[in-house]
């Protein structure tokens, strides 16, 4: 193992080209060459693929990657591929490929070329498949995305929760899991259900200093919208709206006052929603006005502003996509409004919900109602809801949100009021 240790920025340097580990890439891939559990809380563009994918290279045998999204798997397996001139070293193994491509898969595991397996956990719990894999030398299961597990994450997927058993069936390896949520409700419940509770935790910040937060009240929300935008003219923007309808109604109206905008949203036909991505992402539009399919995967490193035209329903999915913006440390301006309303509108919702989901739903609307309404440091709230401690006054952009630059009448009235009593 020692070996392997002296030799890792040499593997890093020939399969991905980079001189440097990003934050703690080094020290998490020993520990998993050296047997340990791990986990990784690293906020989404920190780098965590590289965490799985340079020891799978290095390993001998397979290493299993747990993902949820075929489009996220399929992208990645090119990648992978991409780093040499060898075929077959990364695969992805679901019920889409028919019997001669699944043998292949089969085949260029059995011979040791194939180092990463990306399987969604819905096709590993397939008879055949587990059969195959108890039987081949598995290096180590990285599981991404691993707050799929909680239903406490933003995107819970039930198929998630039964990993640990059938990770046992295939083989006693080494587990690494990753997520960018990180809330402690949602890290509990991952290493609570995938048993590793003893599991090294290796935990990145989650502060986004470049990111500037702003929540205002809902009112003549179209024209301030036309006019923020016509401000930032020729910039890149991301807009969402809850509902499919309200998305295409608001892009109409932008369009309407001569912003390149553009709609999205998953009821849209296949070819037109593809094709409003791409016009976004070449910057053939300046704006994607979209629902909350939008985004997942993308990186568009230079999105300046990502306005909330209806509330988010969690902290944690207004994390998520605010993160989008300013991904290349450039300026990143995050609005939300605001309006009450909207928020008894989701309640109603939630009250046609079985009962365990409405009552998380309604304990995460608390959460984002306190961020809307708070007059302290909204990077400072996001954090703590991350389970970090914040410095607001001195702390990487403790200035950029709405509350630190123009402190509101609250915080004025109380200085007043020292003021007053110190005379
Ligand atoms: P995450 O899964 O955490 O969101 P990714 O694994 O997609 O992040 O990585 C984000 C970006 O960082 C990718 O473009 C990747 O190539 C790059 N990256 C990862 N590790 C390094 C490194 N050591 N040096 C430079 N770039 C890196
Ligand atoms: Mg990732």
């Amino acid at each position: 193992m020692s070996a392997k240790k002296a030799n890792l920025s040499g593997e890093l340097k020939k399969y991905f080209g980079f001189s440097t580990f990003k934050g703690q890439q080094e020290e998490i891939i020993n520990n998993l060459l050296n047997g340990k559990d791990i986990f990784v809380l690293m906020p989404t563009g920190g780098g965590k693929s590289l965490c799985y994918q340079l020891p799978a290279l290095i390993s001998e045998g397979t290493a299993i990657v747990v993902s949820p999204l075929i489009a996220l798997m399929k992208n990645q397996v090119d990648a992978v591929n991409g780093l040499s001139s060898e075929t077959g070293i990364a695969h992805v193994l679901n019920s889409s490929l028919n019997k001669t491509q699944t043998k292949q898969v089969f085949d260029d595991i059995k011979s040791g070329k194939t180092k990463l397996l990306y399987v969604a956990p819905e096709s590993l719990i397939k008879e055949d498949y587990l059969e195959f894999l108890k039987d081949v030398k598995i290096s180590f299961v990285a599981i991404d995305e691993a707050h799929c597990i909680s239903e406490w994450g933003h995107d819970f997927r039930p198929e998630y929760r039964n990993l640990k058993q059938i990770i046992d069936k295939i083989a006693d390896v080494p587990v690494i899991a990753l997520t960018a949520t990180a809330t402690p409700k949602v890290q509990d419940d991952i290493q609570k259900t995938l048993g590793m509770s003893n599991a090294l935790v290796f935990k990145e910040s989650f502060n986004r200093p470049n990111l500037f937060y702003e929540v205002t009240p809902k009112v003549n929300i179209d024209k301030e919208i036309v006019k923020f935008i016509n401000k930032n003219k020729g910039k890149s923007g991301i807009i969402y709206c809850l509902s499919r309808r309200k998305v295409e109604e608001f892009a109409q109206l932008l369009q309407v006052n001569g912003i390149n905008a553009l709609p999205y949203h998953a009821g849209l036909d296949q070819k037109v929603r593809v094709a409003n991505q791409d016009k976004f992402l070449m910057e053939e539009a300046d704006v994607i006005v979209a629902t909350i399919a939008f985004g997942m995967g993308i990186d568009k490193p230079d999105v300046r502003f990502v306005i909330h035209y209806d509330f988010p329903k969690s902290l944690e999915s207004y994390y998520q996509e605010t993160g989008r913006a300013g991904r290349d440390g450039g300026e990143g301006y995050c609005l939300a409004f605001y309006d009450p309303k909207d928020i008894e509108k989701l309640e109603k919702f939630l009250a046609q919900k079985p009962v365990s989901e409405r009552e998380i739903g309604l304990q995460l609307l608390n959460e984002v109602v306190g961020y809307a309404e708070t007059s302290m440091s909204r990077r400072q709230y996001i954090l703590y809801y991350f389970g970090e401690i914040f410095d607001p006054v001195n702390g990487e952009g403790a200035k950029m949100c709405d509350n630190a630059a123009n402190p509101p009448k609250l915080k004025d009235a109380s200085e007043d009021l020292k003021k007053a009593l110190e005379l």
